[in-house]
């Protein structure tokens, strides 16, 4: 059985000082939990803090967003090679803050996961509806198109390092997840969308995670389902002791 991925996405929390603080207080507390893989999407400037803690352990780093080109100017940006760099496998792609607060589109989505996967970074790619998206009875053809959008030109294997995170932007940071009925049927529908577009192996392989207020108290019943492969877990990763006893709960 493949291992259930639980990733932090910390945003913008932490220095590279409280990143090693958190780390020192997280790692003794979770290591031995079996059967989980660990990654934290931690702020640019912590992830060569971080490096060196997490050599000797099984957390694996990732950062939350990435630039599409080799190098060039770019001001404020970072490529994917100076990331892989820091020690950094994972990168979220085409989170709702940034579609939103920094107007990323599906086509700029889909250069990012082209440089990620070519850089051999893994990508955690988010898709989601807003709640007016929901309401109007769009989501399934709204997380349809980011999905199709976001993975254009890319196909298996080089699909297999690229895990998905459904996170419904109305569940994102409002203490109000998806019910497992809404998580799971969206799963599902991405499974089978994966499938009609590249095939079973990559829809079989493809972790999907779900995102969305996700706490010590919900994680088991929305990791049981079926289709549910892991977790991306905002707010509730920030404590190291929630986020390790959230880890075990998984
Ligand atoms: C997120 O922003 O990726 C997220 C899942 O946030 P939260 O867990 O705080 O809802």
């Amino acid at each position: 059985m493949k291992p259930l991925l639980i990733a932090a996405n910390w945003k913008m929390h932490k220095t590279a000082a409280e990143a090693k603080a958190y780390f020192k207080e997280f790692w003794p507390l979770a290591n031995g939990v079996k059967g989980k893989l660990i990654v934290l999407c931690v702020p640019f400037t912590c992830l060569h803090a971080l490096a060196p803690l997490v050599q000797k352990t099984t957390v694996c780093l990732g950062a939350q967003d990435v630039h599409f080109g080799e190098e060039g100017a770019f001001t404020g940006e970072i490529s994917p090679r100076m990331l892989t760099e820091t020690g950094a496998s994972y990168v979220i792609v085409g989170h709702s803050e940034r579609r939103k607060l920094f107007h990323e589109d599906d086509e700029l989505v889909n250069k990012k996961l082209h440089a990620a996967i070519s850089h051999g970074l893994k990508p955690i790619f988010c898709v989601g509806e807003s709640l007016e998206q929901r309401n109007q009875g769009k989501e399934k053809k709204v997380v349809a198109s980011q999905v199709l959008n976001g993975l254009k030109g890319i196909s298996w294997p080089s699909l297999r390092n690229v895990s998905i995170a459904y996170e419904p932007v109305w569940a994102i940071g409002t203490g109000v997840a998806a019910t497992p009925k809404q998580a799971g049927e969206m799963h599902t529908f991405i499974r089978e969308v994966l499938e009609k577009e590249f095939g079973q192996d990559a829809a079989k392989a493809i972790p999907l995670l779900y995102g969305g207020s996700v706490k010590t108290d919900n994680i088991k019943e929305l990791t049981s389902l079926e289709d549910v492969d892991g977790a991306l877990v905002g707010g509730a990763s920030l404590d190291a002791e929630k986020f390790s006893e959230l880890i075990s709960n998984a």
